[in-house]
């Protein structure tokens, strides 16, 4: 039977095949081959499982091809990655202007991870209800700086559920992984998008029922307009991708398109003489933050918010 898992614990997977979920494990050595991680399968995963006998639970036989898949480096000693997600179409990264404020940064950080992901990307500046007048021009101000690169952006409040609608549409039929750091509103945007949590809950209980260890490091919801959501509690960032240095400006559209313009080929965009980057710069055609960023993590500095 071939399944999608929806759910992993390391240990347990939960695989949705068709109506049905089963709770399903990996038996002896599962091999996936390319990279050495902690984990072998991760939610999204398509794969191909077996009822074990007389039991409602199954094994999982074959790992279906992944068209893509976020990592990040393990927390434990053998230093090996671990697989937070796969088969994504969009990543989506919720944001505050004010409490708390999501740095620019980190928002830069999290679009460079999704470009070499080749993963498009999304921002949702979220408690929309919270803004004065000002705050509203900061906010529009913000926005542009990521739409005139080509990020499409949303104002929602998860709160008061203004705008979610425009949001749902963008998600429709896609499968979208759910990122920001603590407090700006995740849980909650999650929740107004939805409308079943109960089911949530209860999913978490029966496994705990089982004895099944449930720390999980992400989960995938169906959208009842179609297409699915995955939420990884805990996880601030899009995982982790080692970038040369080199490169970097390869995952900034806006300087990707000018760096056939500098003097050299080899151009690192700093100081050199003829950089069609820092040209753009000095017009404001590329905007400070975002080369602000560029530096922060070409010199290795976490940007982090
Ligand atoms: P998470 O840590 O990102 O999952 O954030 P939560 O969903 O737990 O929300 C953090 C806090 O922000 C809670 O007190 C929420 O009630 C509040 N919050 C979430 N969304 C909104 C919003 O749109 N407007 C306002 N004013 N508060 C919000
Ligand atoms: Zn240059």
């Amino acid at each position: 039977m071939q399944g999608l898992i929806t759910k992993s614990t390391g240990s347990w997977y939960q695989v949705k095949s068709g109506d049905q979920t089963i709770d399903c494990r990996i038996k002896g050595k599962f091999r996936t081959k390319g990279i050495t991680t902690t984990n072998p399968l991760a939610v999204g995963d398509l794969v191909d499982f077996e009822m074990e006998p007389e039991q409602d639970t199954g094994v999982v036989t074959t790992l279906h091809q992944r068209k893509n898949y976020i990592i990040r480096k393990s927390i434990n000693l053998s230093k090996q990655a671990q697989i937070i997600a796969a088969n994504l179409d969009m990543a989506l990264l919720v944001v505050t202007l004010a409490s708390p404020r999501t740095s620019l940064g980190f928002i830069d950080r999290f679009l460079v991870t999704a470009e070499a992901y080749d993963i498009p990307a999304i921002i949702v500046f979220n408690k929309l209800d919270l803004f004065s007048d000002e705050g509203l021009e900061i906010l529009a101000d913000c926005r542009a700086i990521y739409e005139d690169i080509g990020y499409s952006c949303y104002e929602v409040s998860a709160l008061e559920g203004t705008h979610i609608e425009s949001l749902q549409e963008t998600l429709k039929d896609k499968v979208t992984l759910f990122s920001g750091h603590s407090g700006v509103g995740k849980s909650s945007l999650i929740n107004r998008l939805l409308p079943d949590l109960d089911l949530r809950t209860h999913m978490v209980s029966e496994w705990s029922d089982k004895g099944m260890h449930t720390t999980t490091f992400a989960e995938m919801f169906d959208l009842p307009q179609g297409g699915r959501i995955i939420d990884t509690p805990g996880i601030r960032e899009l995982g982790v991708i080692d970038i040369e240095k080199q490169e970097l400006s390869h995952f900034f559209p806006e300087m990707r398109e000018l760096m056939n313009q500098c003097r050299f080929n080899n151009c690192r965009h700093i100081n050199e003489p003829g950089c069609a980057v820092l040209a753009a710069v000095e017009e404001g055609d590329i905007a400070i933050s975002r080369y602000d960023s560029y530096l922060s993590i070409y010199n290795g500095n976490d940007t982090r918010a």
